[in-house]
């Protein structure tokens, strides 16, 4: 079996909830979106990766590990195109592993769902993206976070926050997450402001009201891109 994988790298994790940790990078080629804010837009295209086996997958993390290894995470473009093969990477190799996905496709959330530790799900706005592929979009990444759930896998949702969103967009999609998840306390917003910061210096009270609207349903962070401050990948 084989997955197009664009890149496999250590670096520190700059987003979420495992922020700091050291961890190996598989970069899948592929996604099934089109968003505004991408910033792996190479890895868009599946026939940008190459074509790689479990094999050669676990021969190239093992020459990389380093003492202060934490995990693997897998991300992409979208790293649930290439479920299966992960899922056989996983039951093969016992690595503990951050999945970071954009959510849409819960069935595959379900193929991978006892085999990761922890779960990052990408929440798209609809100033996000374009495509036909949005209409019941929230329900489907809402079906994943409750799979994660289901599974006591570690999950937190992300919302990238672009200078054009919305306060009032923020605290909807937020209640709409606490209303339709099966416990709520297990779920952390983080909010992302997008890079480059220079728009949120200027505008930090906006920052505040995001996460005090975000607050009135779930617990939320608030987090920029930290790998870009330190200029590492
Ligand atoms: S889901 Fe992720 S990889 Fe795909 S277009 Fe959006 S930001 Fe880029």
């Amino acid at each position: 079996m084989k997955a197009p994988i664009m890149e496999v790298f250590s670096s520190i994790q700059g987003e979420g909830l495992l922020i700091g940790r050291r961890q190996i990078f598989v970069r899948f080629a592929g996604c099934n979106m089109d968003c505004s804010y991408c910033d792996t837009v190479k890895s868009r295209n599946s026939s940008a990766g190459r074509e790689t086996t479990i094999d050669e997958l676990q021969k190239k993390i093992e020459s990389i590990l380093t003492p202060d290894f934490h995990s693997i995470s897998f991300t992409g473009g979208e790293p649930l195109l290439q479920a299966d093969f992960i899922k056989k990477f996983l039951e093969k190799n016992k690595y503990k592993s951050l999945l970071e996905t954009n959510g849409s496709l819960p069935e595959e959330v379900k193929k991978l769902a006892n085999l990761i530790s922890h779960a990052s799900v990408d929440i798209k706005l609809p100033e996000h993206f374009s495509g036909d592929n949005k209409d019941d979009l929230i329900e489907r990444e809402i079906d994943s976070l409750n799979i994660l759930i289901s599974r006591r896998v570690k999950v937190y949702c992300k919302v990238v926050m672009l200078p054009t969103t919305k306060v009032d967009t923020i605290g909807h999609v937020a209640k709409t997450i606490k209303e339709n998840i099966s416990d709520p306390s297990r779920v952390v917003m983080v909010l992302q402001p997008a890079s480059p910061l220079d728009y949120w210096v200027q505008h930090t009270p906006k920052l505040f009201k995001m996460s005090e609207k975000v607050g009135e349903h779930l617990n939320v962070l608030t987090i920029p891109q930290v790998h870009k401050l330190l200029e590492v990948r």
